[in-house]
């Protein structure tokens, strides 16, 4: 029989692990849309074809589902009692994670071309710029920052509802 993809090709392009459940990636025999038999890499445990992540790809997407960060707002696990639709769902949700952290892997190997951002000219002002944003972070644990040659611009909020915004400018007179 002549297979679109042989056993040994479909071995030689696993790499990594199963993107739903971790699981380890095997050649599977099977038939593509236009029924010709073939082997497509796919997870046995829980019965997915997968072209596979590398291991910590997953456990990045893993811990992101676990902390409730859930990609696929029409397959929550927690709308079920049913245990196995859970796992389920909760392996999908893994999924869909595991395309976020490898879009911003991505994007961070692309960041490295990124021009540099423009710190603030003025040596006054950026004294203050740093004392405003240590002070706010020391005190509301976050603070934003976008900045440019002549502008600051910091956002903050005190937690109890409310934005706190700082911006500084150096404008011509
Ligand atoms: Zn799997």
């Amino acid at each position: 029989m002549k297979y679109m993809i042989t056993k040994e090709e479909c071995q030689k392009a696993i790499s990594g692990v199963c993107s739903r459940c971790g699981g380890e990636l095997h050649p599977i025999e099977t038939v593509d849309n236009a029924d010709n038999p073939t082997f497509w890499c796919g997870c046995e445990s829980c019965c997915h074809f997968d072209n596979g992540v590398s291991p910590l790809v997953f456990r990045i997407a893993e811990a992101l589902t676990e902390s409730g960060n859930y990609p696929y707002h029409h397959n929550l696990p927690q709308r079920t009692d049913d245990e196995e639709l859970k796992k389920y769902r909760i392996s999908s949700q893994n999924s869909g994670n595991c395309s976020i952290v490898l879009q911003v892997l991505n994007l961070l190997e692309k960041m490295k071309d990124w021009p540099k951002e423009k710190e603030m000219e003025n040596s006054v002002l950026t004294e203050i710029k740093e004392f405003a944003i240590k002070r706010l972070q020391a005190e509301y644990g976050f603070c934003g920052v976008v900045e440019g040659p002549e502008m600051v611009l910091i956002n903050s909020d005190d937690g109890e509802g409310k934005d706190i915004k700082i911006h500084i400018k150096l404008e011509s007179e």
